[in-house]
């Protein structure tokens, strides 16, 4: 274990919630879905709301993670505002595709009857190619089901042009996680330039981008270029994390007629929260440094 995973597993709980206070929505579905109403009725803000889970393992946990998704779904329902993001290793990759599998659809098919949208979240390239397969298997079947794609991936490309004949919602974004330099881009300019033309890619393909980034100046080329080529306002939409100060940049977006759409996790137990936070933190040592600075505005 390294040094910097060693300090960051050593980490009490209560500085670990400090850190990720911004990030959170509260504890309980009731608290998500009061942040979406919230952000939608003040500033006309949409949201996708996540559990935030740890890595799941045995089946019993697997399952109520399941019916955690269910209830968020009766929950938000009648919200057009909100979608909901949700992650294979909480809900059965651990154990095997098919079980992860049956558990999105499951999810997916009760959201679909009441036309609500599901992204499923990417986690690290070890995943890549099963959430790819669980993906298509279940957009064959449901319109309501969207994926995450990473730009700093070598392979991004050729999973944008393989992804589905049918239109699909793609969030695009450079990747939280850390990849080695045989498969990913090494340097943070080089994955933004990337995202650019994936969101080109994107709509070049007849997907609808989801353009996840808080880089003012990504955001506003991305604006620009689109503008210029005439592409309509509701052929994409921009995406940050709640907590992150990006007020006047998200209002504009909102002022544009466009969906400007918060990423608004909650935990259920702030105990798995609190190892999810960890590893976040390990995977992205900067987020504490970026919070830090973000509260106290340096
Ligand atoms: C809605 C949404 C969903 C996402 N889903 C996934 C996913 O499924 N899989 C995945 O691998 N990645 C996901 N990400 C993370 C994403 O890949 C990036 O790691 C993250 O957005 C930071 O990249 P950036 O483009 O904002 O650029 P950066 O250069 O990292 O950030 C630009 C600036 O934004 C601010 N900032 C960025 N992130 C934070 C933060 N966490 N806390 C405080 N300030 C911050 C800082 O001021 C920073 O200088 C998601 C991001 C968003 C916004």
């Amino acid at each position: 274990m390294d040094l910097k995973r060693a300090i960051i597993d050593l980490m009490p709980g209560p500085l670990v919630r400090t850190f990720a206070a911004p990030y959170i929505s509260g504890k309980g579905i009731a608290s998500g879905v009061a942040k979406a109403d919230e952000l939608h009725a003040k500033l006309g803000i949409s949201s996708t709301v996540d559990l935030l889970a740890e890595e799941v393992f045995s089946r019993e946990d697997v399952e109520a993670t399941v019916q955690v998704y269910l209830r968020m779904v009766e929950a938000l329902k009648d919200r057009p505002f909100a979608s909901i993001s949700l992650k294979p290793t909480s809900l059965g990759i651990n154990e095997s595709e098919e079980y992860c599998q049956a558990n999105l659809r499951r999810i997916v098919s009760a959201a679909a009857v009441h036309g609500m949208h599901i992204t499923l979240d990417m986690e690290d390239r070890n995943f890549t190619d099963v959430t790819l397969r669980m993906f298509k298997a279940i957009r064959d079947e449901f319109d309501n089901f969207g994926i995450v794609l990473q730009s700093r991936l070598f392979r991004t490309s050729e999973d944008i042009k393989n992804l589905h004949a049918k239109r699909c919602k793609v969030r695009i974004c450079i990747g939280i996680y850390k990849e080695p330099a045989d498969v990913a881009l090494q340097e943070k300019p080089d994955m933004k330039d990337k995202l650019f033309e994936h969101v080109q890619l994107l709509l070049q393909h007849g997907h609808y981008p989801e353009i996840a980034t808080h880089d003012e100046p990504l955001v506003r080329r991305c604006m620009a270029h689109l503008d210029q080529q005439g592409v309509a306002k509701d052929a994409y939409e921009f995406q940050m994390l709640l907590g992150v100060p990006r007020a006047d940049l998200q209002q504009e977006i909102v002022k544009r007629g466009q969906i400007m759409r918060l990423y608004v996790p909650f935990a259920e137990d702030w105990k798995y929260a609190v190892h999810y936070l960890k590893r976040r933190l390990a995977a992205n040592p900067a987020m504490a440094l970026m919070v830090m600075k973000n509260m106290f505005g340096s």
